[in-house]
């Protein structure tokens, strides 16, 4: 697969991480080191808190980014991955405990990707408010490949089912 894949990620993050900051300062330390590898953060959106989902208390920082990179699918998954286990996350314990930093791939140029590791689109981002804000923000045209709607769209049919939005501007550390 050769030439530059271009893709949209979501950052989340909800714990403040010793020498980087709270969890706004965690997606910014995130996203430098993706620039870092050699991937060209093309667009970044504002970054926003959303409620968590479970019993983790913290509220989220999230933000989306259009990245591109020489990496293919699941290159690009291992960057991110590896971002992740250096700052700080681990993958024990209950699935909704307390983490550092989610990094997912929400959609590729390439359109759907689809192996053990890997689905793309990611399978529950037409559901996730705190993704599709900042997507629609920064990509509003790009359409998921499974439904044809695009981000703007997917945004509006959710927003429609939830009358009162669950994500705001960021305010905290
Ligand atoms: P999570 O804990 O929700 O971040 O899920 C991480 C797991 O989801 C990893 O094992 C990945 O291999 C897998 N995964 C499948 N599709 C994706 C995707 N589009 N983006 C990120 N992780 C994915």
């Amino acid at each position: 697969m050769a030439g530059t894949q271009r893709y949209l990620a979501a950052l989340g993050s909800n714990m403040r991480l010793p020498g980087v900051g709270g969890p706004r300062h965690v997606l910014d330390e995130a996203i430098r080191r993706i620039e870092d590898s050699g991937a060209r953060v093309e667009k970044r959106s504002r970054t926003i808190s959303s409620r968590p989902i479970g019993p983790s208390s913290r509220t989220y920082a999230n933000g989306a980014a259009q990245i591109a990179s020489p990496l293919d699918p699941p290159r690009f998954l291992a960057l991110l991955q590896g971002i992740e286990r250096d700052l700080g996350r681990t993958r024990r314990g209950a699935p909704w405990r307390a983490r550092t930093i989610d990094l997912d791939i929400v959609l590729w140029g390439g359109g759907t990707w689809h192996s053990d590791r890997l689905i793309i689109p990611h399978p529950r981002f037409r559901e996730r408010l705190f993704v599709l804000s900042p997507s629609a923000e920064i990509a509003p045209h790009w359409r998921d490949p499974d439904s044809n709607l695009t981000t703007r769209q997917l945004f509006a049919r959710l927003t429609r089912s939830h009358p009162l939005p669950r994500c705001a501007p960021w305010s905290g550390p």
